[in-house]
């Protein structure tokens, strides 16, 4: 599957905050947006130009862009993912944010097995994790409460696996996850509430509106 290559530090500027893309880069003073660097102003040539007021298709437009960039999506992936939402029981907006957060390399990076999502990513395709015993190496795989995640024997020396555990250690585990650390591996204790589901503002709602045009 197609993903986005190109400068993750450069999505950040463009929405105005932090989307957390680059791992332990994000948390300390690199960081393109954070005060010390003062390169907290939109990327290009017209990037320091005073800014125009975002209003109504912008802002929805603003608000998918960040959520997709934020899960590291691209815009057929995402929209499936809206289209499945929307044809399930429930708010259309938390369905899709709740899709977003099951998936099975958003988990991986939740428990600690990468600093990045990106990187959680390459975890699950290159075979590392295991569900309810089985190995899957498909990185949209939606979890279910009940399910174990959890790394495979052969993986568990795994240096870049074990370094990220221990560079995420301070980070708080979600409350939907029983994390043990330890054993590398994580129950999913029931699925995540609105307030546990992203780091980052979110109105969902605009982006239900954008789609549903
Ligand atoms: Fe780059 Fe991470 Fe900072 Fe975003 S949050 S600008 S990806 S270092």
């Amino acid at each position: 599957m197609a993903r986005y290559i190109g400068p993750v530090c450069r999505l950040c500027r463009r929405e105005g905050m932090k989307l957390y893309l680059k791992g332990e880069r994000c948390y300390g003073p690199k960081c393109a947006v954070s005060d010390e660097k003062k390169r907290n102003f939109p990327p290009g040539q017209h990037g320091q130009a005073r800014k125009p007021k975002i209003v109504g298709y912008g802002l929805q437009l603003r608000e998918k862009q960040k959520t997709k960039r934020y899960f590291g999506l691209l815009e057929g992936q995402f929209r499936n993912i809206f289209e499945k939402a929307s044809r399930s029981k429930g708010i259309t907006g938390e369905v899709m944010l709740q899709m977003l957060e099951k998936r099975l390399d958003n988990v991986a990076f939740r428990i600690g097995f990468s600093t990045s999502r990106a990187g959680a990513r390459q975890v699950v395709r290159h075979g590392h994790l295991l569900v309810n015993g089985k190995k899957v190496n498909i990185p949209s795989y939606q979890v279910r409460p009940g399910d174990v995640v959890s790394v495979r024997d052969k993986s568990k020396a795994n240096p870049a696996i074990l370094s990220s555990r221990d560079a995420t250690a301070h980070l708080p585990s979600p409350t939907w996850l029983e994390v043990d650390r330890e054993n590398l591996k994580a129950t999913i204790a029931s699925n995540p509430k609105r307030e546990e589901l992203v780091q980052i503002q979110v109105n969902e709602q605009l982006i239900v509106e954008l789609y549903s045009k």
